[in-house]
């Protein structure tokens, strides 16, 4: 529990800092304890009571006009956030992701890119290069599903849904030809499906799939959920695309 509470105390930072408010180590400070509070009296865990004062501040438009204006070119996701990784980029977004990647070395490649860092480790969030914002951080609760690791980052950086990219390294698709792929595609496939995509790094192929539509869908409830854009929803849906 130190260490969830290390995040939302990062977090917490972060928010008030983005907003320009003044006395922010007391702001921080009193934020806890009213988590702490929320937690004894309504007996629900300090992970939920840190999550629910997050929202609730985070939800005010004050908090909300204060959100950058800008979203990040590129993410960079910690070791344990393979599968964020994924569905950013099926939202879109480049997110770079190594297993095992140590944290010297997930910074430094950060910095030198740039990319926002993602992480679920709070101790991460010390590092003298996050605290002062040389390279920007978001820390995740680690007790959120995937679903919820991304709403909340489609959330903080107010992302609109773009057009997919490969979910295995981030790529961009472009329509390919059928018949110059027929070797690849599985006949059953090919008989009933004329749109097809390659990734332009990697090569892999995609299409329509079940899968594909099951993340759409996903997409598509995060995005209206925290008011994405409509007109990135469109997007989404008419290119629908990818995932085997
Ligand atoms: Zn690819």
């Amino acid at each position: 529990m130190g260490r969830i509470r290390k995040g939302y105390e990062a977090r917490f930072h972060a928010l008030l800092q983005r907003a320009q408010a003044r006395r922010r180590e007391q702001g921080v400070q009193w934020l806890l304890a009213k988590a702490d509070r929320l937690s004894e009296d309504k007996g629900i865990s300090l992970a939920d009571a840190l999550t629910a004062t997050y929202e609730n501040l985070a939800g005010q438009p004050y908090f909300q006009r204060a959100r950058p204006v800008a979203a990040p070119e590129r993410f960079f996701c910690d070791a344990g956030l393979g599968g964020l990784a994924r569905w950013l980029r099926a939202a879109g977004y480049e997110a770079l992701w190594q297993p095992d990647i140590a944290d010297d070395e997930l910074l430094r490649r950060a910095r030198e890119h740039p990319a926002t860092v993602l992480t679920t480790d709070s101790m991460l969030m010390e590092r003298r290069l996050v605290r002062d914002r040389i390279i920007p951080a978001v820390w995740l609760p680690p007790t959120l599903s995937i679903a919820d690791q991304l709403a909340l980052v489609v959330r903080e950086f107010g992302l609109s849904l773009r057009e997919p990219r490969c979910m295995a390294c981030g790529g961009e698709l472009v329509r390919a030809d059928k018949e110059a792929l027929r070797e690849r595609i599985p006949p059953k496939t090919y008989s009933w499906l004329d749109e097809y995509f390659l990734c332009s790094r990697c090569d892999r192929l995609f299409w329509h799939g079940t899968h594909w539509q099951r993340i759409r869908d996903q997409l598509g409830r995060v995005a209206s959920e925290t008011g994405g854009h409509a007109e990135s929803r469109r997007i989404l849906s008419s290119s629908g695309s990818i995932a085997k």
